[in-house]
């Protein structure tokens, strides 16, 4: 489902940018409490594995959100950077700072247990609760 094409990206100031080769091309939401407290809506993210690269990596502030992962952000513009699982060192990306959004399938909404009733996604998604997710990828990180 990933390419190898380089893909780029950046932060809303530009003083971060962002080049991947591993990003996956399937879109997902996060309706969690903490992702919505983050950045005031669901977090719409792509998986980009672990090869990551920055640039401007001396504006990025980091959040140990919980023991397993921890937020990127730019400390200049606010913009959020990334998701990050410590664990294995994966990416989850903020949709929104590619430039291109060309092959993008919205694929997958998680921790759909926690979405408000005010709003919900009219695409035909996979959708799994928190406790789905937990039980489904990180047995061991079950809170
Ligand atoms: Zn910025
Ligand atoms: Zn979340």
């Amino acid at each position: 489902m990933s390419n190898l094409s380089v893909v780029k990206g950046s932060c809303l100031c530009r003083a971060v940018s962002i080049s991947t080769t591993n990003m996956s091309n399937l879109v997902g939401a996060c309706h969690c409490n903490m992702c919505r407290k983050w950045g005031g809506g669901a977090f719409l993210a792509v998986e980009c594995g672990s090869d990551v690269s920055f640039e401007g990596e001396e504006n990025i502030g980091v959040y140990q959100s919980s023991e397993w992962a921890e937020r990127g952000f730019c400390q200049k513009c606010g913009s959020h950077l990334f998701y990050r699982l410590k664990q294995n060192n994966q990416y989850f990306m903020p949709v929104g700072l590619f430039d291109n959004s060309e092959g993008l399938i919205f694929e997958h909404q998680v921790f759909i247990d926690e979405k408000p009733e005010y709003y919900s996604f009219a695409n035909e998604t996979k959708n799994m609760t928190g406790a789905e997710l937990f039980a489904q990828f990180a047995p061991t990180l079950e809170n």
